[in-house]
């Protein structure tokens, strides 16, 4: 009989989004009448048209393939030149890192990036990430066997976990026990946290002497209006000889249908065989992308390079500072509640304090019944996220105004 992936069954069943989407199917039928009411500031995506540069580069781009003359089969795997250029000019070199244009590889986004790069590392990893995390960073790693089986509460067993809490300013510490592969996401999801210079400099340091692997996620990059945070590790000296890292164009662009990210590997990232002996990272990863991917379109391709515009760079601008205008919004009003309130600033979400004496289940439940507003519970995005919920700032201008005003029901649970 054929076999199946044993570590699939390893993923504890609840998971997240699934859970949230039960709840609200839940209580819209059992109350139909406030059904329309229903505001939706739980999954992180996206909501407002794309910039009008990758709209007319995707339309030209249909253009193109509709002609003989102008037609294009299957692109590079890694993506064009022009794009990787544009990409490692306009992110990366314009910010002072020493990062090649081949050094970029352009794939359909950086969820699938991180569950692919677990293809090209061994079996065995010690895995570090951050409590509360971005949940598929833990799921890649059950399925690619690197954890044992979930606990009791939340988490699994073999990953070494890093808690977040208010505490350390939701700043993970360094691991003092062995580890080999590290997950940071700055600035984060959930927590809206950012990691400043400084502190990737420790991480970076320590990672070099210790032979660990950062996977450094910087999706939401280009909401950092903080001018002293890094917008790429590779902004830290070293980083090229001990991290990846992974963007996305979908909150940046809008770009969550479309399709878009790269993962950065620097040629000077080595890791270890097991007869001991030292390969690059790039060029196992340049022989995955050979192997299996035929890359991204073409339309999505011209769009992607659209975003490097003069027009462009206005657009995504513009739409970012949309979502942090959002961002501030519900955050003054969890503040004005005397919630204690984070992320926000550099970040569209907002990590906000559950009501003295509530879980961050009953807060959403809470939030959902007497004002019809969906945000994401702390919990699970693991333990120590309970006590918090996620806004997400990913909505109209009206969705958020009128949002604010309902957390004010909060209020009235604070003070019983
Ligand atoms: C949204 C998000 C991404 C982007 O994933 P895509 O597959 O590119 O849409 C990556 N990392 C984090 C933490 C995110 O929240």
């Amino acid at each position: 009989m054929f076999r199946v992936n044993d570590n699939f069954l390893k993923l504890s069943a609840g998971y997240l989004f699934p859970e949230i989407a039960r709840r609200v199917a839940a209580f819209t039928e059992a109350n139909p009448a406030v059904a329309g009411r229903i505001i939706r500031c739980g999954i992180g995506d996206v909501t407002e048209p794309l910039p009008r540069a990758a709209i007319d580069a995707m339309r030209n781009a249909v253009d193109e393939l509709a002609q003989r003359e102008t037609f294009r089969g299957y692109p590079p795997p890694t993506g064009y030149d022009f794009v990787r250029a544009a990409i490692a000019e306009g992110d990366l070199r314009a910010r002072g890192c020493d990062i090649a244009d081949d050094e970029v590889f352009l794939s359909d986004g950086s969820k699938p990036d991180a569950s692919a790069i677990l293809e090209i590392l061994g079996q065995g990893n010690r895995v570090a990430i951050t409590d509360p995390v971005y949940p598929v960073y833990a799921d890649t790693n059950v399925m690619a066997g690197n954890s044992g089986v979930a606990l009791e509460g939340g988490g699994y067993e073999g990953f070494v976990y890093l808690p977040c809490t208010a505490a350390n300013g939701f700043s993970p510490a360094l691991p003092t026990e062995r580890v080999d592969v590290v997950h940071l996401c700055s600035p984060n999801n959930p927590t809206g946290t950012v990691l400043d210079r400084e502190t990737l400099t420790r991480w970076v340091s320590a990672a070099r002497s210790n032979g660990w692997l950062i996977m450094f996620d910087a999706a939401y990059e280009a909401f950092i209006r903080d001018d002293s945070i890094p917008h790429s590790i590779y902004e830290i000296e070293g980083a090229r000889e001990c991290a990846i890292e992974f963007r996305s164009f979908s909150k940046v662009g809008g770009f969550t249908g479309v399709r878009a990210g790269y993962t950065v590997i620097p040629k000077s990232l080595l890791g270890a065989t097991s007869d001991g002996s030292r390969v690059a990272l790039h060029g196992l990863w340049l022989r995955r992308w050979a192997t299996c991917s035929n890359g991204v379109s073409w339309p999505v391709q011209c769009a992607v390079a659209a975003l490097y515009s003069h027009e462009g760079r206005m657009q995504t601008r513009a739409l970012t500072d949309f979502y942090l205008a959002n961002a501030a919004l519900l955050a003054d009003a969890c503040e004005r509640l005397g919630l204690r309130t984070v992320g926000a600033r550099n970040s569209p979400y907002v990590w906000t304090a559950c009501p003295a004496g509530l879980s961050s289940w009953e807060t959403f439940d809470l939030l959902l019944r007497e004002a019809q507003v969906v945000t994401t519970p702390g919990a699970g995005f693991g333990r120590c996220g309970e006590g918090f919920i996620r806004i997400s700032a990913f909505n109209s201008r009206a969705n958020a105004e009128e949002v604010a005003r309902r957390l004010t029901v909060l209020a009235s649970v604070s003070a019983r």
